[in-house]
């Protein structure tokens, strides 16, 4: 860091003419605006500065491959949004005069190492603490100190006020605890960037009109005390929420996309631009399978393959590891009881299901398909009964449902082939199974993924669109295991999908499904989640929202369960580590909420931005 060296500018309020008042807040004493003192050589009288007002001066550098003619066209459009803001200067004008003077542009080769060094290159000497010096690039994204006096920015105006108001100490967050705010309709925020409304000559910033409106995801109420003009910005890019108006000047919203406005006390992730934000993900060591997560009556349990430390490869014939469980002991979402083995040759992913008081669990072995009983002791460890080998199912990839208190045992084998169904009974705990049926027409380019709910068993599989494209498709089974109906779901991807479905009496028909997936057809990807919204009009009727998990990415699909009102997640990173979250809905206690830029430029951002002075 070197040392600091404070210069102390003194004052005398009640004149002027003593010392160095800045008076219109701006961080520039009147005395350089009168043109009493030239700063640097810099005369801002010359440059249009005046007293009284706040002015904020841009030495703009540019290359040799922007023309001129662009580069004032661009800072006129800055200059324009400045002096239209709502900002009351001691002599009774408003907005903020900007006078930005243009250097002679640097040769195109420098570019490299400008970009690529972006500390190195700052303001002539004699200009700092006068000036934000501001570099144009053409092909080059946005860059500029928090607090400070330096700039790179691209050819767009909006991108110089949004690297601007990080020189006024404005950050992309609002300064809330989580970034996305769908209020915070700032230029600042990733969210409204490049527009408001999507229209990108109404970006800007903030006003702050929501500040004393925090929202909480956990306790919504869609009624907005605003008039649909102030919050119209909400039906537009990004998030494209549904907006009603009401007669009294206020407005209805439809937060969590049922079709119902109006709805009071309502949970929902409303913030998902970027991502949807799981909290802070706990570490569970190693993974070599899609791991299976379980509501076991009442206790979180989750299963895993694994092939001790060598070896990062997902288990195969070629080469098997074991399946292993553990308990959630609480309260902390990191403790958990030691892993148990349940199965010691696992060639593949495996499924498991909670019925007749216990878990069961299939799982591919070379042998074929071996399901076992597990019962868990109170102390949380796992006692595990010998396995029991379904006929016929070597290659077969094992899918576990209970459905109308029956265990059923779905079988994947190649794409080619409907998905076979056998129904499974307990003879004195050892499982038992009824022969297989091939179920006609469902065919899946993947394993299956399966749920039970509303008197049907829903079947999460993966089929070629019209379009030669992999698509999420979900099948309806009958209680005699026959397609019922079948329906797309919005997704593509290569893999297994799991599903997850809850009674929702805005969904009579369906209720709601969650399907879960590794997007696209590579080894790695995010993880995406589709859910049923009301309006066919998008995606056919589903919000499809990623999981911002770290930055990490994951090999499967996530196994998911519903876990005490919210779901939980169980992720196969691609460094072959497991990873969990509780709260895969994304719904977080943090309020959500505006903040006022005007306000914090007027009175903070200004003055604070150009007093450091960079050696
Ligand atoms: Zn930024």
């Amino acid at each position: 860091m070197g040392e600091d060296r404070w210069i102390h500018f003194s004052y005398d309020e009640k004149d002027p003419d003593k010392g160095y008042l800045a008076s219109a807040e701006d961080g520039i004493p009147d005395c350089w605006k009168t043109g009493r003192m030239k700063p640097g050589g810099l005369d801002l009288k010359a440059l249009g500065c005046k007293v009284g007002r706040r002015d904020l001066v841009l030495e703009v550098q540019t290359f040799e491959d922007i023309p001129e003619t662009n580069v004032r066209n661009q800072f006129d459009r800055v200059t324009k949004y400045f002096a239209g803001l709502p900002i009351k200067n001691p002599d009774g004008s408003t907005g903020v005069f900007v006078h930005s003077f243009i250097v002679p542009p640097r040769p195109v080769s420098e570019k490299g190492a400008i970009s690529g060094d972006f500390d190195s290159f700052r303001p002539p000497v004699p200009h700092r603490g006068v000036v934000h010096w501001v570099q144009v690039f053409k092909d080059v994204g946005g860059v500029a100190t928090i607090w400070g006096h330096r700039a790179q920015v691209n050819e767009t105006w909006a991108n110089v006020i949004h690297e601007l108001g990080h020189n006024f100490g404005l950050v992309h967050e609002g300064y809330q605890e989580r970034p996305y705010s769908p209020i915070y309709g700032s230029v600042m925020s990733y969210s409204y960037s490049y527009g408001i409304a999507d229209d990108p000559e109404k970006a800007g910033y903030s006003y702050g009109l929501f500040k004393d409106h925090p929202l909480n995801e956990r306790n919504l109420d869609e009624h907005l005390p605003f008039p649909i003009d102030k919050v119209r910005f909400l039906s537009g890019r990004p998030y494209r929420y549904h907006l009603k108006e009401v007669s009294d000047g206020t407005t209805l919203i439809d937060w969590n996309w049922n079709g119902v406005f109006g709805e009071k006390g309502i949970a929902a992730d409303i913030d998902w631009e970027a991502g949807r934000r799981t909290f802070d993900n706990v570490g569970l060591g190693r993974a070599n399978s899609t791991p299976v997560i379980l509501d076991a009556n009442g206790r979180l349990v989750v299963l895993t393959g694994q092939r001790g430390t060598s070896g990062g490869d997902p288990l195969s014939s070629d080469a098997p590891g074991k399946l292993t469980i553990r308990s959630w002991t609480g309260p902390n979402e990191d403790q958990w009881i030691g892993e148990s083995e349940v199965e010691p040759e696992a060639t593949g992913d495996a499924s498991a299901a909670y019925a007749d008081g216990a878990l069961w669990t299939a799982c591919p072995t070379r042998a074929g398909v071996s399901m076992r009983r597990v019962d868990l002791t109170t102390d949380g460890s796992a006692k595990v009964d010998e396995p029991f080998l379904v006929p016929a199912t070597v290659g077969a990839i094992p899918t576990l449902a209970v459905h109308n208190g029956e265990l059923r045992l779905l079988l994947w084998r190649d794409a080619g082939r409907p998905v076979g169904v056998r129904g499974v009974y307990t003879d004195r705990d050892k499982p038992v199974t009824k022969s297989e049926t091939p179920i006609d027409g469902l065919l899946s380019l993947y394993p299956v993924g399966a749920t039970s709910g509303g008197g049907t068993l829903w079947v999460s599989a993966v089929a070629k669109s019209p379009q030669n494209k992999p698509k999420w498709r979900l099948f309806r089974l009958s209680d005699d295991m026959k397609v019922k109906s079948s329906e797309w779901s919005a997704g593509e991807g290569a893999g297994r999908l799991q599903i997850l479905w809850e009674a929702d009496k805005a969904y009579p028909a369906t209720g709601q499904t969650h399907v879960f997936a590794r997007g696209g057809t590579d080894t790695f990807g995010d993880i995406w989640t589709a859910t049923r919204i009301a309006y066919k009009e998008r995606e056919g009727g589903w919000l499809q929202i990623h999981h911002d998990v770290g930055g990490a990415q994951t090999r499967s699909a996530p196994g998911v369960a519903f876990f005490r009102g919210d779901i939980a997640m169980a992720m196969w990173r691609g460094d072959n580590s497991l990873y969990l979250s509780f709260h895969a809905r994304g719904i977080r206690p943090e309020p959500v909420r505006d903040y006022d830029d005007i306000w914090h430029i007027a009175h903070v951002g200004l003055q604070q931005s150009i007093n450091v002075m960079e050696r």
